[in-house]
């Protein structure tokens, strides 16, 4: 059988264009672990905060925010970008970047700062508020879209690393690492921090994805940090937290460049997250109760690569999510599906370009550089 596509990776890149594709196509969903999620999706701290990943990002978000909540993954909790009176000039410049976005941000004062997030050093005195931000259900929504994937006839296949990819005729051919083969009419690479790897399987030119390591360490801290606790953001990208369950989590903000492999937290980055929440609040730190890392993938601008190669025939990106591939999942996976099926934008994606996430863009730019 030639499937219509072959979708590579069942991360949340993978499972959600496979799911939008399945109404209109035989879709083939591949991936090389023993359970779908294993990777960057089953390692995020779950937030959905329309400033994430800049002002290029935030269409992707913001049009995926209905879907989200309408299916229920989301949990209201707000965000605090905050920061030191040195640190004003840096507030303002990120409130105006998002201008006419539609992003909502309001200034906080010191006083109301000071009452939601207890703990917070006097120093740490300003605050821009950020209402819409909320958790997200990362496991229901990948769910969400594997069940439906399945219910409307994707094939999937787990413990299959692609291994080869040869096209012949008009049709690739799929060979996992285990010697099982498969024919697709064209390709859909959603393999995450592999990306690259794959293009160059298939004889493609990469566009530079980077996988980056971030780490999160969760912590028992004394008196217990209260539910409602917003997420709170270095306005100079140091370090974020968030209650879950009692406890914090915890992250240096890091982006270490890493190969693309199974990323495992380091006990440096780990104790610079402490060093610097400690700077931030006076909570007394109790326990690291846990500790794990993924690696958030990019392109040389930061911004995701949905479309087909310029050069690949057959060869379609889905790939560079960065830290906010749970929070556009929605809009991203609905507009990949309209591109590779040449429709039209619907209701969700008409307020978004394209041609802001087309590969050619990072192509020929590393061409001219
Ligand atoms: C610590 C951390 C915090 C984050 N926090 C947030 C957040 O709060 N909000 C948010 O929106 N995003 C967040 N992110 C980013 C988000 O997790 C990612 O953007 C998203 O999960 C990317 O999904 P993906 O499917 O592209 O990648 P992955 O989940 O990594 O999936 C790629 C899949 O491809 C498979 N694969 C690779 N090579 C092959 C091959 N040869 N054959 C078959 N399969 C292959 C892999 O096994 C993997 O399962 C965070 C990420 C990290 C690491």
């Amino acid at each position: 059988m030639i499937h219509d596509f072959a979708v590579i990776g069942a991360g949340m890149a993978g499972a959600s264009i496979a799911a939008e594709l399945a109404p209109d196509a035989s879709v083939l969903l591949i991936e090389a672990e023993d359970a779908p999620g294993y990777h960057a999706t089953g390692r995020s701290a779950a937030f959905y905060e329309e400033c994430y990943g800049g002002p290029g990002v935030v269409p992707l978000t913001r049009a995926s925010g209905a879907y989200l909540a309408d299916h229920g993954f989301l949990a209201p909790r707000g965000a605090l970008y905050v920061g030191r009176p040195e640190d004003r000039a840096a507030m303002a410049d990120f409130r105006s970047s998002y201008e006419g976005t539609g992003v909502q941000i309001e200034p906080l004062a010191p006083a109301e700062l000071a009452a939601r997030v207890p703990h917070i050093r006097a120093e740490w005195s300003e605050a821009l508020y950020q209402p819409a931000c909320a958790d997200i259900d990362v496991a229901g929504l990948h769910q969400h879209y594997l069940a439906q994937a399945k219910r409307q006839g994707v094939e999937i296949a787990t413990r299959a690393r692609v291994a080869g990819l040869s096209r012949r005729a008009g049709v690739w051919t799929i060979t996992s690492e285990r010697g099982t083969s498969w024919q697709a009419a064209r390709i859909v690479n959603a393999a995450g921090a592999w990306a690259d790897e794959i293009a160059r399987l298939a004889g493609v030119r990469p566009v530079g994805i980077t996988p980056l390591r971030r780490t999160v360490a969760v912590l028992r801290v004394a008196p217990q940090a209260p539910a409602d606790l917003p997420l709170i953001l270095d306005i100079n990208g140091g370090f974020y937290f968030k209650a879950d369950a009692g406890r914090l989590w915890l992250s240096p903000h890091d982006e270490i460049p890493s190969e693309p492999c199974d990323a495992a937290p380091e006990e440096l980055d780990v104790a610079i997250a402490i060093d610097r929440f400690q700077q931030v609040t006076d909570w007394r730190i109790e326990a690291v109760e846990r500790r794990w890392a993924g690696l958030r993938s990019f392109a040389p601008d930061r911004m995701p690569v949905y479309g087909f190669d310029a050069e690949g025939e057959g060869f379609f990106w889905f790939a560079g999510q960065g830290g906010f591939g749970i929070q556009t999942a929605p809009a991203a996976a609905r507009l990949g599906a309209q591109v590779l099926t040449g429709q039209g934008p619907d209701a969700m994606t008409a307020g978004i370009d394209p041609a802001a996430f087309a590969p050619w863009r990072v192509q020929s730019a590393r061409q001219s550089a």
